[in-house]
C-alpha cells in the first residue's frame, strides 16, 4: 500500500470523523447541525433516478468501429467514408421488459444500442437482437408495453394480459415466434446478433438515396439457453449476461461483431412484396444480400456502471448526415419518445454527461441553461448574428421525399402477407431441434393462459405455418378442429368467437 488518500466530502473538505454522527448529551440526541451527516444522508435518499420503463437491465462498454469495406457509393457518412476510418463506440445491451434487478435470463427480446461517436456527430442505431418487433404504429406501444410488464392489481405477470394483447395484435406473429424460439433467452450479450431493425435511409446527397437495414453479426456465435437453463440461472446467477460482458472485457477476450447493410433502391421499395417500411417484417436476404461494411469491437468497461451505462441515453433519431429516417411509424414514433424519456430520467441536459457528449465533433449550439448545465459558452446565444462567423451546412441535407397528400390516421390492414416471415422462418430456417424448443416454450406459457386465449393465439401460429399451430395445439392438448376453424375466420369473427 503507497501513501493513504484523504477522505473528503463531497466539496474536497476534509473529513474529521465519518464514523460518529454530531450529538449531544447522554444518551445522545444528533444534531441537525452536523452537514456531513445530513450531506450522506440526502444524498442517499436521491441516488435513484427514474428507472427506464423498457431496457431497465443492462450492460455496456466501450470500444471502436472500423470501416472494412467501401460504402461511399451508397452514403456520405464521414464515419464510413474510407476503408481503416475508426470511431469510438459505446454498446449497451439489456432485457426490455423486466426491472433493473431482474434476471438476464429472462424471455425478452435483447436491446442492442449503439453509440457512434463520429467527427459529424454522434450517431445512435438502437435496435435489438431480433430483425422485426411485435407491432408497427407507435399508438401501440405503451399498451403492449403494459401487458408485458405486472398486472396493475395484483403487480404479478400475467399470461392472459400478455396472450390477450398478443392474440389481439396478430402483426405480432413474427416477433413471437423469435421470442419463443431459443434465441429469445441468450448465453449472454456477446452471443446476439443485433440488428437496426427498422428501415433507414442512406444517401449521398440531394438526389441520390437508397433504403437499408443494418445487421451486427456476432464473431462469438449464436449460443442460447434452453427453457430450463434459462429458468435455473435466473435463480442461480441472475446477473449472468452483465458479468460474461464484464469479465470478458476485462480478460482481453474482447467481444466483436461484424457489421452489414442490405440496400434497396427506391424504385425496388416501391414494389417489393412486402412493405418494406413495415417494422414486422424483414427483406429476404436471397434477395437483398448482406453488404459488408465494417467490424465493432467491445475493448473497454465503463469505469463506473451509473455514470456510463445506467446514463446512457441512446436516440434512433440520432442521425448523422449520410443517415436518415425512413416513414416507418414505430421509427417515428420512437424518434420522439427516446429523447423525451432521458429529458425525465435524466434532465433537459442529457447530451452534457461524458458517454452521451459528442467526443470527435466540436458542437456550437445556441441552446442555452436548463438543469445541470456543465458547460456551454457564453455569447452569442442566437442565429442568425453577426457577432460570429457561423453558417449553417445545407449540403448535408437528406433528400426531399415525395408524400402522397392528406392526414388520417392510415391503419395497416392485417393481410395474410403479414403471416407469411414467421411460416418462413419455421419452415425453412429452424431445424427440427428449435422447432422442438419453439414449441415447447409457447406452451410451457401459453397454457398458463385462459383457454379461449389459447385457441386465439393457436389460430394465428396456425395461420402462419399448420404445422406450427398444430404442434402448439397438441402440446396444449386443444382441440385442432375448432383451431383450424377459428384459423379460417377473419380477425374480427376470431376474436367474437373466442370472447
Ligand atoms: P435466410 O434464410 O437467408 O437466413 C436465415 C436468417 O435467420 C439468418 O439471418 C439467421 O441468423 C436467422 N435465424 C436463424 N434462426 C433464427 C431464429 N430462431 N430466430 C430469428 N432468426 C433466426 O433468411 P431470409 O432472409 O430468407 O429470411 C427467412 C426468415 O429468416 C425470415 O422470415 C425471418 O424470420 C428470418 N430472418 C431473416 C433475416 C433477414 O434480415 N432477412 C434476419 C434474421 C432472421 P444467423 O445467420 O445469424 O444465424
Amino acid at each position: 500500500m503507497g501513501k493513504k488518500k484523504k477522505l473528503t466530502s463531497i466539496l474536497g473538505q476534509p473529513v474529521g470523523n465519518d464514523q460518529a454522527s454530531l450529538t449531544t448529551g447522554k444518551p445522545p440526541f444528533t444534531l441537525l447541525g452536523d452537514t456531513h451527516l445530513i450531506e450522506k444522508l440526502a444524498h442517499f435518499n436521491r441516488e435513484r433516478i427514474p428507472e427506464r420503463v423498457v431496457h431497465a437491465k443492462g450492460a455496456g462498454a466501450y470500444g471502436y468501429f472500423e470501416v472494412t469495406h467501401d460504402v461511399s457509393k451508397y452514403t456520405c457518412a464521414s464515419f464510413l467514408s474510407e476503408v481503416g476510418k475508426k470511431t469510438e463506440v459505446f454498446a449497451r445491451f439489456s432485457t426490455v421488459g423486466g426491472e433493473k434487478g431482474s434476471a438476464d435470463s429472462e424471455r425478452d427480446p435483447r436491446g442492442f444500442a449503439v453509440k457512434f461517436y463520429t467527427d459529424e456527430g454522434n450517431y445512435d442505431m438502437v435496435g435489438n437482437n431480433t430483425p422485426v418487433f411485435f407491432i408497427r404504429d407507435a399508438i401501440k406501444f405503451p399498451d403492449f408495453i403494459h401487458t408485458q410488464k405486472r398486472d396493475p392489481v395484483k403487480n404479478t405477470k400475467d399470461p392472459d394480459m400478455f396472450w390477450d394483447f398478443l392474440s389481439l395484435t396478430p402483426e405480432s406473429i413474427h416477433q413471437v415466434t423469435i421470442l419463443f424460439s431459443d434465441r429469445g433467452t441468450p448465453a449472454g450479450y456477446r452471443n446476439i446478433n443485433g440488428y437496426g431493425s427498422h428501415t433507414f435511409m442512406m444517401y449521398k446527397n440531394q438526389e441520390d438515396y437508397c433504403w437499408v437495414k443494418i445487421h451486427f453479426k456476432t464473431e462469438q456465435g449464436i449460443k442460447n439457453l434452453t427453457m430450463e437453463e434459462a429458468g435455473e440461472l435466473a435463480g442461480k446467477d441472475p446477473d449472468h449476461a452483465t458479468r460474461d460482458l464484464f469479465d470478458s472485457i476485462e480478460q482481453g477476450d474482447y467481444p466483436s461483431w461484424k457489421v452489414y447493410i442490405q440496400v434497396m433502391t427506391p424504385e425496388q421499395a416501391r414494389e417489393y412484396k412486402f412493405d418494406p417500411f413495415d417494422v414486422t417484417k424483414v427483406w429476404f436476404q436471397s434477395e437483398f444480400p448482406l453488404i459488408p461494411v465494417g467490424r465493432m469491437v467491445l475493448n473497454r468497461n465503463p469505469v463506473n456502471y451509473f455514470t456510463d451505462v445506467e446514463q446512457a441515453a441512446f436516440s434512433p433519431g440520432n442521425f448523422v448526415p449520410g443517415i436518415w429516417a425512413s416513414p416507418d411509424k414505430m421509427l417515428q414514433g420512437r424518434m420522439f419518445a427516446y429523447p423525451d424519456t432521458h429529458r425525465h430520467r435524466l434532465g433537459v441536459n442529457h447530451h452534457q454527461i461524458s458517454v452521451n457528449a459528442p467526443r470527435a465533433a466540436n458542437p456550437l449550439s445556441y441552446q442555452r441553461d436548463g438543469t445541470m448545465s456543465n458547460f456551454q459558452v457564453g455569447a452569442p446565444n442566437y442565429y442568425p448574428n453577426t457577432m460570429e462567423e457561423v453558417e449553417v451546412s445545407p449540403e448535408k441535407l437528406p433528400p426531399s421525399l415525395e408524400v402522397g397528400d392528406g392526414v388520417q390516421r392510415s391503419e395497416y390492414e392485417l393481410k395474410e402477407v403479414d403471416f407469411v416471415q414467421a411460416g418462413e422462418l419455421y419452415r425453412r430456417v429452424m431445424s427440427e431441434q428449435d422447432r422442438k424448443n419453439l414449441v415447447k416454450n409457447i406452451a410451457a406459457h401459453l397454457q398458463n393462459a385462459q383457454e379461449r386465449i389459447q385457441y386465439r393465439q393457436t389460430a394465428l401460429f396456425f395461420k402462419a405455418d399448420e404445422n406450427y399451430g398444430a404442434e402448439v395445439g397438441k402440446a396444449l392438448g386443444i382441440d385442432m378442429d375448432r383451431v383450424k376453424k377459428l384459423a379460417a375466420l377473419d380477425q374480427e369473427e376470431r376474436v367474437a368467437a373466442t370472447e
